[in-house]
């Protein structure tokens, strides 16, 4: 059995990023677009997007922003207003300088991300200190015209939310990108897609352009490398000056607000793909799951149908996300290794045998073998495994990474550990210098934390960071 599954895909050991094409392909989830660049989202990937966009989407919700949607194309010259913002920008822009027929006067860029609209939107919104803070999400495609594109990790157009929040102290900006950073992105990353991240702030030279602080969410995947999952930035009052945002105080004054962007995007898809896959395909953790338990009729007969829809029905009420096979063809092993590569958590098998002795064989995706299990405690026992599953792949995830980071004092060890994963290292001892010497082994700074792996206090960064280096997505 084993040889057989294992034709099917590169292994993980010996060839991760062919192993992560043939998950791509072989569990149908995403192809190449016709321009280069661009992806096709097949439905099972879209089944999962969609659980990522509700978790998150009920998360942002929860802090008290709202969605909106604004529109694709911004006019050329809004971009122009933020200096570092179009100079960090300009490289990956698609811009549109024909339409209907004719040479337009204004050329007029796709959105590779919205500050400058939502800065001039928030500058009509925005009169009084009544109105702050305001509290803005949009979920929505984005262009960035990428040089080394790869399927949902970089692609040239990727699906995402954006949020965007204008504040009337620094205080209250800090507080809530904060907020968004661990409440809605590390919380989302860590117990529903079961990937632990290590929050922190970007160093200067990776901040988002036009931000004045970087946090992000860092996680490690498969093969020791890092990737980033999702953003929040500080934007001080670079672009509130900008576009002009301002309130008048409750003492009659004008003032410039502080505003915030943050964003997670079809990326995070990449890396449920790359942390948790194994040889035999996905592994898709319970809570994130479209379908948390596959229900496989072994034969075709009446009774053996039947007890299967059964069990889909009596799991279904019971509130877990339950897909019925019947098919006939292709066979029973073929179908389980399809179900195998797509990563579902459960596996019940249904077979004439099994209906005899009044249970069905089980197999949970992330261990090997299969047990029986009585019929008349499916509906008790099945919530409870996928919460234990749940609890596994996050802490196998957590060993991983506790196994793969070696805490060093030298740039040279710092190098060498990035080798096979990530690197600790004081941040004074690297520093600016140091960054830029790693940078040319393609070796990244990928956050500074406090020494006990918090993200420091945007308010009161302490001085003893240390950096978490590692070669990157
Ligand atoms: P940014 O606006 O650059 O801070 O990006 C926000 C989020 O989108 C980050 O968490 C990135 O991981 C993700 N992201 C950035 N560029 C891409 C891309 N080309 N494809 C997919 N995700 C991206």
């Amino acid at each position: 059995m084993v040889a057989e599954r294992q034709k099917i895909l590169a292994s993980v050991d010996t060839d991760f990023p062919r192993w992560y094409q043939d998950v791509l392909e072989k569990a149908e989830l995403a192809d190449n677009g016709p321009v280069r660049g661009t992806m096709v989202i097949r439905p099972y990937a879209y089944a999962v997007w969609e659980r990522m966009q509700s978790e998150v989407d009920a998360r942002i919700k929860a802090t008290g922003a709202e969605n909106v949607y604004l529109p694709l194309f911004i006019p050329q010259s809004y971009l122009e207003r933020e200096a570092e913002h179009v100079e960090g920008f300009s490289p990956e822009l698609a811009v549109v300088t024909h339409a209907g027929g004719k040479e337009l006067t204004e050329p007029v860029v796709v959105r590779p991300t919205s500050e400058t609209l939502f800065g001039e939107l928030m500058a009509k919104w925005i009169q009084s200190h009544r109105d702050l803070p305001m509290l803005l999400n949009q979920w929505a495609n984005v262009v960035r015209w990428e040089m080394r594109p790869r399927l949902f990790l970089r692609t040239s157009e990727f699906l995402w939310q954006e949020g965007h929040t204008a504040h009337a102290t620094r205080e209250d900006a800090a507080e809530y990108a904060t907020r968004i950073h661990l409440e809605v992105y590390k919380d989302f990353l860590e117990n529903v897609l079961a990937i632990p991240v290590l929050p922190g702030f970007k160093t200067p030279s990776e901040r988002f352009a036009g931000a004045t602080n970087t946090m992000t969410c860092e996680a490690m995947m498969g093969d020791g490398k890092a990737l980033q999952m999702a953003t929040s930035h500080e934007l001080g009052q670079n672009f509130a000056t900008a576009f002009d945002i301002t309130y008048t105080d409750a003492q009659g004054k004008v003032q410039t607000t502080w505003t915030t962007s943050w964003g997670s995007s079809t990326r995070m898809m990449g890396g449920l793909i790359m942390s948790h896959g194994d040889d035999f395909g996905l592994r898709i953790p319970p809570r994130i799951a479209p379908h948390q338990v596959v229900v496989i009729a072994v034969k075709d007969d009446d009774r053996t149908v039947d007890a299967a829809k059964q069990i889909v029905a009596d799991l279904s009420t019971a509130g877990v996300r339950t897909k019925l096979d019947v098919r006939i063809a292709p066979g029973f092993g073929r179908r389980a290794t399809e179900w195998e590569l797509k990563g579902v958590p459960v596996r019940l098998e249904v077979g004439p045998r099994d209906l005899d002795a009044a249970q069905v064989t089980y197999a949970r995706r992330d261990t090997d073998g299969k047990s029986p299990l009585p019929l008349a405690d499916l509906v008790t026992t099945i919530p409870v495994l996928l919460d234990r599953m749940q609890e596994d792949m996050l802490a196998s995830a957590r060993t991983r990474l506790a196994e793969r980071t070696t805490h060093v004092s030298t740039i040279d060890e710092a190098r060498e550990a990035a080798k096979t994963g990530f690197a600790v290292i004081d941040w004074v001892v690297l520093g600016e210098a140091g960054e830029k010497e790693l940078n040319r082994d393609a070796i990244t700074v990928r956050c500074l934390q406090t020494r006990d792996g918090r993200m420091p206090d945007p308010l009161n960064p302490e001085q003893d960071l240390v950096a978490i280096v590692g070669r990157a997505y």
